[in-house]
């Protein structure tokens, strides 16, 4: 299989169309994916990058890079994978840890943060690795759970009546096979007080063939309400190739609902956020949250300012219909929710 890139030309993915061989078909070095675009190799000269990516490696799947515009390092899908050398520079209150998620680490995989839910670290892997991840630094081989792990980190949430809320991450719990994925829902499932399950994923957007039929069945036989939240960025990540899939797992019951990070040069500008609501509604997908980025080591990079997030955000309002508009939210440690970020003013 070869997918056809919006310049005409084609990247390799393999001779089946299953999602693996897609993700085993990822670039994961810097130097291919610049010539596959037609790039200078010099955007990723020096050693700052080669520390950069030794740190957190470059891992992008074939159809999310047809999707990037040949020849333009500024590219807005290029810019969330692309290592820089600014990741290397010490910045102060940029920390590895800034959500102190290590002392809501309840047990191994599990993290306990809000009133009523629980996260579970279901996998360390991803379909692909942004630079701007909030868990780069997570130490994964801590909390890595094996199969064999789920039913006693599960007992965590069966003795606590107040959580019916089961949040599986990661990484990307998506990257659980099938099969897998369906046994841990069925642990989740009989725990009688957890009535939602909650998935986070980027996977449906960036490598759509991971909705598959198994999943779709799987989810809608489920006992528990589910929701699934795409990290959907930029408008240009959804594509028509995106609309069956999306649509099959809408109609399995799910609520889809999105959660975008706001990162400088990728998508703080009104028309983008403005084009990525609608595309998000268009494709079945509630806008939920506008994240305003944490403060991890290596990715100032990122942060547009709190003055750009509160303008943008009151220019979403004022052209946006309500449903359309996400919080702005930002995520402070210790904090019992997410914290919404509100502009009164009009001179904001
Ligand atoms: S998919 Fe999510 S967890 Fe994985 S690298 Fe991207 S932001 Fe981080």
């Amino acid at each position: 299989m070869r997918i056809i890139t919006r310049s005409g030309s084609s990247v390799p993915a393999s001779d089946h169309a299953d999602w693996q061989s897609i993700l085993a078909a990822s670039f994961r070095d810097a130097g291919s994916l610049l010539e596959y675009l037609q790039l200078s190799p010099e955007l990723i000269a020096g050693d700052a990058i080669k520390a950069a990516v030794k740190q957190f490696p470059v891992l992008v799947p074939p159809g999310y890079a047809a999707l990037m515009k040949p020849g333009d390092p500024r590219d807005p899908l290029l810019l969330q994978v692309l290592p820089r050398a600014d990741e290397n520079q010490q910045v102060e209150a940029y920390v590895p840890d800034p959500l102190a998620e290590k002392h809501s680490n309840a047990r191994q995989g599990i993290i306990h943060k809000y009133q009523g839910r629980a996260l579970m670290l279901a996998t360390g892997g991803c379909a692909i690795n942004c630079r701007y991840c909030f868990r780069r630094h997570f130490d994964y081989s801590a909390n890595r759970l094996g199969r064999r792990d789920w039913q006693q980190a599960l007992e965590y949430i069966a003795t606590d009546s107040s959580i019916s809320e089961l949040i599986l991450s990661g990484g990307d719990p998506l990257m659980l096979q099938d099969d897998a994925l369906s046994e841990l829902i069925s642990l989740a499932e009989a725990i009688p007080h957890l009535t939602r399950l909650r998935i986070h994923s980027r996977l449906p957007v960036v490598i759509p063939e991971r909705i598959t039929d198994a999943l779709i069945r799987r989810l809608e036989m489920s006992r528990l309400n589910t929701v699934v939240v795409l990290h959907i960025n930029h408008p240009d990540e959804l594509t028509p190739a995106h609309k069956e899939p999306l649509n099959l797992l809408r109609n399995s019951g799910t609520w889809l609902l999105n959660q975008a990070v706001l990162l400088k040069d990728v998508n703080d500008d009104l028309m983008i956020l403005s084009d990525l609501s609608e595309r998000l509604f268009a494709f079945g997908i509630t806008p939920y949250y506008l994240h305003l980025p944490d403060p991890v080591t290596g990715t100032h990079h990122f942060d547009s300012g709190d003055d750009t997030a509160l303008r943008l955000h009151h220019q979403l309002r004022s052209t946006l219909p309500g449903y359309l508009v996400p919080q702005l939210v930002r995520e402070i440690a210790g904090e019992p929710y997410k914290i919404p970020y509100i502009s009164l003013t009009s001179g904001q």
